[in-house]
């Protein structure tokens, strides 16, 4: 059990958490949450709630990343790539985001939209690949602009597909972080989800 302990990083930040007072979590809350891992972050918001403090952290995040300079982004990009996949959960693959897009055809009208994927390597690939099956399948019929959606389509992700493999932040990813920054440094859904 010891072990078991030692060798889980969430147990000890709330054991650490634990042993601190109400005005020195609150110190941390509202210094460093926005930037702290998300396991210790998951941590300090449990013991934060069991004490009735929550929304101190919420503040101290809106007000840290209110604050941030442009190396704070970056840092907190890079540190938010290392976060388990929003979609198959697993940890460890750099995440990134692309725009995919699907054709659709209706009667009298086409379509392409466009969707955001943030996501794994893999994951991201699953999903182009199924946006542009979707296009092929739903996207071409309609006249006259079907054939042109599809193919606008399924170029769009054949380039988010190059860029996905990509060990570099996309610029998408980037402007997703920049202009989500508070609910994605206080949301630890994640952590969550692989704690299971
Ligand atoms: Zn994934």
């Amino acid at each position: 059990m010891a072990l078991i302990l030692t060798m889980n990083p969430a147990s000890e930040f709330q054991t650490r958490y634990r042993s601190l007072s109400s005005f020195e979590l609150e110190a941390i809350a509202l210094k460093r949450s926005a930037i702290l891992p998300p396991q210790a972050l998951t941590a300090l918001r449990k013991e934060l709630d069991r004490r009735g403090l929550s929304s101190s952290l919420r503040r101290g995040i809106d007000a840290q990343v209110r604050r941030w300079t442009k190396d704070d982004l970056a840092a907190f990009i890079e540190q938010y790539r290392h976060r388990p996949c929003p979609r198959c959960g697993v940890q460890g693959r750099m995440l990134n985001a692309v725009v995919g897009a699907v054709a659709r055809s209706f009667i009298v009208t086409s379509t392409v939209r466009t969707k955001l994927l943030v996501g794994c390597s893999s994951c991201m690939r699953t999903e182009l690949e199924r946006l542009s099956k979707q296009s092929l399948l739903f996207g071409w019929w309609g006249i006259p602009s079907g054939p042109a959606y599809t193919v606008r389509a399924l170029s769009m992700n054949s380039k988010a597909k190059a860029a996905a493999l990509g060990a570099e932040p996309t610029p998408e990813l980037c402007n997703y972080i920049a202009s989500n920054a508070g609910e994605i440094a206080a949301d630890t859904r994640s952590v969550y989800r692989t704690a299971r």
